[in-house]
């Protein structure tokens, strides 16, 4: 007798009915996303990143006005004259010269706007704190003499006071913004809301800039009148009895390192080490080897730059040449093609700003270790005289590879670069893969949001669902709905999976469902209700309706023969496609186009958001049903139409709401899922329960008379191959049924006997 029971076996668990969280956990991407989410950082990186366009000009504008060949330099001068120098000074002074400022009113600005996200109690203009820390760093800055104030504008000088300056300036001002008693009672009907935002948080305002004034008071009366100044001596105050050994060039390197970390342009800050230390030490060793002796000086400007400095601070090229091997975030490549030309010549505020490698937790570990490690191999190769000392001094924008030769004179310190090049990018490598994990991490978890609201039935002010959605769910959904958009027209990262519905009768496959799955080259898979309710706020949506809609149908078509003739596709509908005046008429046309039969299409209307009852998508249905198309209802017992419904539409089949088949025998899920079978039983409607996944609940909704299942237990939706190999399977399966059937008697459904 092979009436077998159902077995319970290692099945996997039941989640809840709830949206199923994209992608699973990890410790320290979570450690360092939660670093990366505090407001400051957040801030400092997207304030980073709205300033470079300028950084991008300036690099540009940088490389060619230091260009380091004579003949490059000689043939714009013969074609432009040499005012040339002048229109990329001009370019330099306008983005490098500046950049500071626009950072800190970028920082500020950005800050104010995370404050409004994350807090209740007044809207704080974002322009009006870029002002008011504006005016927080002329208050402190204020130098005696007004004509260096320009420095403290320039990327190169100011960028560590401007970034204290809008952290701190931004931080007490919105701190203040929150004090009840000092915000103005300016919030009456009729004035101009910005005019009244900026009121009721002036006097907020006005005491972050007298702390400023307090704060420079201070500072002078401790001897502080020039914060660039001061902190340049600080910095520079070990170093100055230095001599050129291993010491002074580890603590120097990693010095300069650990400042860029922190925003501040280290080479410029420890300038003192450079005149007093290196460029001597450099300049005693051409002396030497032009009198015939032998260079003494290993640590030299020349050395630093040319094995410590390759691609600029941190070994940039080597973080380019990482993330280029491993990196999989598509943006990230992009940017490092981008910044790979000025790198070269070591310019690498691209990289600076735009990852950004500045205050990146992911970056830290490397961006100090690298040159550190490169100073280190370099030193040890010049000691053991494997590589010729540095005795020549060269620009500092001279490419890798011909620095090193260059420096020493020598295809050794060409070998030495490619060496220290390799040691550098194997240093980056893991962290690359970090920054990647992270990012991930970060998206799916803004995913996940974004899949909330998908699920859920509000919209947002403009009636859109994702795209209304404030911060960064719905900076993602922006992206994505670009990306979408492209997705689309070139159609190679969109594609459907089929998902097999079993008859307990039998045990065959009763029919497929196509289910969108969209594989996005930086966050990978998207959730399909995410994909959907993006199209429908964009209005791409019957659009993308007719991609599924025609591959799922070809798709069946060309199944013909291989698959039992009454195999049925269902295929979603989204509520939206059906207010189309020109849906029916689509689906007509794909099924003419495919020569499909209608009868064997089947479209799933969602019950919970459909709204019924609408004309126009009821008289839709119903031209389509008289063709033979059929009509199911997903989801169905979510929504309050259920039984409106029943008695409006012309439906084939209801598929009972993964929510209702969780919860064991005796429960109210039972109790419903047994009232939808009767009735459906009774208007001769098929029923298909969704989600099985464990054997005890097959069991339960075969002995509620349940006939027909959709859940992992039997298959998850699987690729087109695979689903036509997964009913071939069954049905060789089925014949041998059959044959043990006429000698032992019914077959039950389970499992094993698929
Ligand atoms: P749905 O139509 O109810 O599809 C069933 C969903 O449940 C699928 O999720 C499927 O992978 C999942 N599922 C099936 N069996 C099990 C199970 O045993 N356990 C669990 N936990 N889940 C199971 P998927 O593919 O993520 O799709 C989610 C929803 O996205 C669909 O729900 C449907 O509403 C929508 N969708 C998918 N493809 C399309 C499409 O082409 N057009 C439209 N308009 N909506 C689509
Ligand atoms: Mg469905
Ligand atoms: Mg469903």
């Amino acid at each position: 007798m092979s009436g077998r029971p159902a077995t319970t076996s290692a099945t996997p668990k039941v989640e809840g009915a709830g949206p199923k969280p994209w992608g699973a956990g990890g410790a320290l991407p979570e450690l360092l996303i939660r670093a990366g989410d505090r407001p400051l950082f957040l801030a400092i990186q997207r304030g980073l990143a709205l300033v470079l366009p300028l950084i991008m000009v300036g690099a540009l504008a940088i490389l060619v006005r230091d260009f380091p060949s004579l003949g490059a330099q000689q043939m714009l001068d013969a074609a432009l004259g040499p005012a040339w120098r002048i229109r990329c000074g001009n370019l330099i002074d306008g983005s490098f010269g500046i950049a500071s400022l626009a950072l800190l009113c970028a920082l500020s600005g950005t800050m104010a706007t995370l404050h409004n996200q994350r807090h209740s109690g007044p809207f704080v203009s974002p322009i009006m704190a870029a002002v008011v820390v504006l005016s927080c760093f002329f208050v402190i800055t204020a130098p005696a003499q007004a004509g260096s104030w320009s420095e403290l504008f320039s990327l190169s000088h100011g960028l560590l006071v401007a970034m204290g300056v809008a952290a701190l300036g931004s931080w007490i001002f919105l701190r203040l913004s929150q004090i009840q008693w000092l915000q103005l009672p300016f919030r009456t009907v009729g004035s101009d809301p910005v005019v009244r935002d900026v009121l009721t948080v002036m006097p907020a305002g006005m005491l972050t800039i007298l702390c400023f004034g307090l704060l420079q008071w201070a500072l002078t009366a401790v001897g502080v009148a020039d914060l660039y100044a001061s902190t340049r001596d600080w910095v520079g105050q070990p170093f100055t009895d230095a001599g050129s050994g291993l010491d002074t060039g580890l603590s120097y390197v990693g010095l300069s390192q650990i400042l860029w970390f922190f925003g501040a342009h280290g080479p410029n800050l420890l300038f003192a080490v450079e005149e007093h230390v290196l460029i001597p030490a450099g300049l005693a060793n051409a002396a030497a080897l032009q009198a015939g002796g032998e260079p003494v000086f290993i640590i030299t400007k020349s050395f630093v730059d040319a094995f410590a400095r390759i691609g600029g601070s941190g070994s940039s090229l080597c973080l380019i040449l990482a993330i280029l091997l491993v990196s999989r975030d598509a943006g990230g490549r992009k940017l490092a093609v981008f910044a790979l030309f000025p790198a070269l010549f070591n310019v690498n505020e691209p990289l600076l700003f735009g990852i950004p490698l500045i205050l990146n937790p992911s970056y830290l570990i490397p961006f100090l270790l690298t040159p550190v490690v490169q100073t280190l191999t370099a030193f040890a190769a010049t000691a053991l005289d494997l590589v010729p000392h540095t005795t020549t001094a060269m620009p500092w924008t001279t490419p890798v590879l011909i620095s090193g030769f260059v420096a020493t004179g020598s295809v050794a310190g060409l070998v030495m670069q490619l060496i220290n090049v390799a040691l550098g990018t194997l240093l980056y490598i893991p962290f690359a893969r970090l920054s990647d994990r992270v990012r991930e991490h970060r998206g799916k978890r803004v995913l996940n949001g974004l899949l909330r609201a998908a699920e859920s039935s509000e919209t947002g002010s403009g009636g859109r669902k994702c795209l209304d959605r404030p911060g960064e769910e719905g900076r993602l959904a922006k992206a994505l709905a670009d990306d979408l958009a492209l997705a689309l027209k070139a159609q190679d990262q969109l594609f459907l999976e089929y998902q097999p519905q079993i008859g307990a009768k039998g045990c065959c496959v009763h029919g497929v469902e196509a289910l969108l799955r969209w594989r996005h080259p930086a966050y990978g898979r998207i959730p399909p209700p995410v994909t959907v309710a993006i199209a429908e706020d964009m209005g791409l949506i019957d659009r993308l309706g007719a991609f599924v809609l025609a591959e799922a149908c070809a798709r069946r078509a060309a199944w013909r023969g291989a698959v039992p003739d009454a195999l049925i596709l269902s295929v979603n509908v989204s509520p939206r496609q059906l207010l189309s005046p020109a849906f029916a008429r689509t689906v007509l046309e794909v099924l003419g186009q495919t020569g499909l039969d209608p009868h064997l299409l089947e479209l799933e209307i969602t019950e919970s958001t459909v709204l019924i009852p609408d004309a126009l998508a009821l008289d839709s249905l119903r031209r389509l049903r008289d063709t033979g198309v059929r009509i199911a209802i997903d989801d169905f017992g979510m929504g309050h139409a259920s039984l409106r419904y029943l008695r409006e539409l012309p439906i084939d089949t209801v598929k009972i709401d993964r929510s209702l088949t969780v919860g064991g025998p005796g429960g109210l899920n039972e109790h419903i899922v047994r009232s939808i079978n009767e009735l459906s039983r009774s208007l001769g409607i098929t029923t298909i329960v969704e989600g099985v996944e464990l054997d005890a609940q097959l069991a339960m909704f075969l002995a509620l008379g349940c006939e027909t299942f959709q859940g992992y237990l039997f298959s998850r939706p699987l690729g087109p191959d695979d689903c036509l190999s997964f009913i071939g399977t069954q049905r060789k399966n089925r014949r041998q049924a059959e044959y043990s059937q006429a000698n032992d008697g019914p077959v039950m459904l389970s499992r094993e006997n698929l």
